[in-house]
């Protein structure tokens, strides 16, 4: 990261802190005190960078189970990011899980807002919220919050676990709960003019989503971060390798101009014994766009679901975090991704799925 010459501002931790095994083999207690040591492991590493974390799935147990009222993870978590929170937004973490902060730096003429949501309440294993229309009242929150960052002008950036928009391996499915999906599909296409850029992780990999309006006009830019672990379910050929990145945005209006994603060939660190972490690409140079801004990745888009796009395959390499240049993505397998790229609601993404014949 240094050789990219950048100063680095803050750092978005998307959660996931605790191993993903057996529900029997973690407890409260356990899992209370694994986010406790990252918390501290991260500030021992970066004392004076703030930080803006999120809750994920697996920081609770059992496990995706995260409640609607006020608990002991959340008010043991609260205190471990006391250094990094205001007594507001810790306040409304201790309630919910989420969070809204300003980032004030001295080289923007005006304050960032992050909004940090909890989107494990809507994840689909999470029985604890069905049926239930806005677990927490973080929907009321969320537009609440939006309603007057519009009416100041400020931008924000959402950050949050369980990503928003369709699950780009698996057709037809969406990681948050269908009916929770389309809400907030609909709250971001409200406030888009204020969104500036939307960072969550969860599925270990690395994917782009641009959210576009009614008029398939493209209004914001959304990024699922690849894991520092990898991941792999029995039914995948595929895994992932580790990754960190780094954005870089406008100092004038947040929007994002580029980021830099490095990486750690998993393989050859356990053959040498040592981690060489690698940068694996950068977005715009990688697929010849200006910039991160919507319209930019819309254009990226649709030169991905040009046939036999080498890009795609580029994206695809990208995706599974260079695990294996050999894996291919095609067919049905890349019209998942295509779709899930472009068309975050239902019914967008539906007809994206059944043209597929025409793009392919
Ligand atoms: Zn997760």
């Amino acid at each position: 990261m240094n050789d990219s010459k950048e100063q680095v501002s803050f750092m978005i931790w998307t959660g996931d802190s605790p191993p993903h095994v057996p529900v029997k083999e973690l407890s409260t207690k356990l899992v209370i005190s694994i986010i406790g040591n990252l918390s501290s492991t991260i500030r021992n590493f970066f004392p004076d960078l703030q930080v803006f974390p999120a809750l994920g799935n697996h920081d609770y147990w059992p496990q995706d189970q995260l409640p609607v009222t006020t608990s002991e993870v959340y008010n043991a978590v609260a205190d471990f990011w006391k250094p990094w929170l205001s007594d507001e937004a810790i306040n409304t973490f201790r309630k919910g899980g989420f969070y809204t902060q300003l980032f004030e730096s001295s080289n923007s003429h005006q304050p960032l807002r992050i909004i940090s949501l909890n989107t494990n309440l809507y994840y689909s294993p999470n029985k604890v919220t069905v049926n239930i229309t806005d677990p927490a009242n973080q929907f009321a929150w969320l537009e609440e919050i939006l309603e007057t960052s519009s009416q100041k002008k400020e931008k924000v950036y959402i950050i949050g676990h369980v990503p928003v928009g369709y699950l780009p391996y698996a057709r037809n499915t969406t990681a948050i709960r269908e009916y929770y999906n389309e809400r907030l599909v609909k709250i971001f296409r409200k406030y888009s003019s204020v969104i500036a850029g939307q960072f969550f992780g969860h599925t270990h990999r690395d994917s782009i989503m641009v959210l576009l309006d009614e008029e398939e006009k493209p209004v914001n830019s959304l990024f699922v971060a690849p894991a520092v672990t990898p991941v792999k379910s029995v039914l995948q050929t595929e895994s992932n390798n580790p990754g960190v990145r780094l954005y870089q945005y406008d100092l004038f209006d947040y929007s994002l101009l580029d980021l830099w994603q490095f990486y750690l060939d998993l393989r050859d660190a356990n053959k040498k014994n040592e981690s060489n972490w690698k940068l694996e690409y950068i977005l715009t140079k990688t697929y010849g766009i200006e910039d991160l801004k919507p319209e930019s990745l819309y254009e990226m888009a649709k030169q991905l679901a040009m046939p036999h796009s080498t890009l795609f395959e580029q994206y695809y390499s990208n995706y599974i975090v260079s695990y294996d240049k050999t894996i291919l993505c095609e067919e049905g397998c890349k019209t998942c991704q295509i779709c899930a790229i472009q068309y975050l609601d239902s019914s967008s993404y539906t007809d994206c799925i059944n043209q597929e014949t025409m793009w392919r």
